[in-house]
């Protein structure tokens, strides 16, 4: 039983990870992404500020914004 309830443990564990989302600066030039939608890094964003999974802001080449590391 042990067992089981840490294979449980870990796979909610990586469901909440998987649902992690950050804000992206929705042009075709962003290459970066944010974990506050008011981060300064987003100030100068002339496109729509849009929420997105993290796993696929990482897919499309994205990095963490120099502002927030
Ligand atoms: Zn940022």
């Amino acid at each position: 039983m042990r067992t089981l309830s840490l294979f449980i443990f870990l796979f909610f564990n990586n469901t909440c990870k998987e649902t992690t989302s950050v804000y992206i600066c929705n042009s075709p030039y962003a290459k970066k992404y944010h974990n506050n939608s008011k981060c300064r890094g987003l100030g100068n964003c002339t496109y729509k500020v849009i929420s997105i999974d993290i796993e696929k802001a990482k897919k499309d080449g994205k990095v963490l914004c120099g502002w927030e590391k």
